[in-house]
């Protein structure tokens, strides 16, 4: 749509879960984060990925990583289907 906006990333990082079976004692979910234990919607993981393929480049891959485990993620599988779909287009 606006080619000029269009932006390339080497790769892309989305924290789809803050979910984590571990128990750090250095973790700063305990007390400095204020979005612990939640997962995104698939809906808003969807539109997120369909728009970074329709307006950008990813040159490598997308990551899924922040504050939480991405394993402990019970949507994990559909998401990694759906952006594996979203790379053949
Ligand atoms: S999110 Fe990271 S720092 Fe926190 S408990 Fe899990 S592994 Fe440890």
């Amino acid at each position: 749509m606006f080619p000029e906006l269009r932006k390339k990333f080497k790769y892309v990082g989305i924290e789809t879960t803050t979910i984590c079976n571990t128990d750090c004692f250095c973790c700063p979910r305990k007390n400095a984060y204020e979005l612990s234990w939640q997962t995104m919607h698939m809906d808003l993981f969807e539109k997120i990925i369909m728009d970074i393929y329709e307006n950008h480049d990813v040159e490598r891959s997308i990551r899924f990583g922040g504050m939480g485990d991405p394993s402990c993620d019970k949507h994990l599988i559909k998401r990694l289907k759906f952006v594996k779909k979203m790379r053949q287009n």
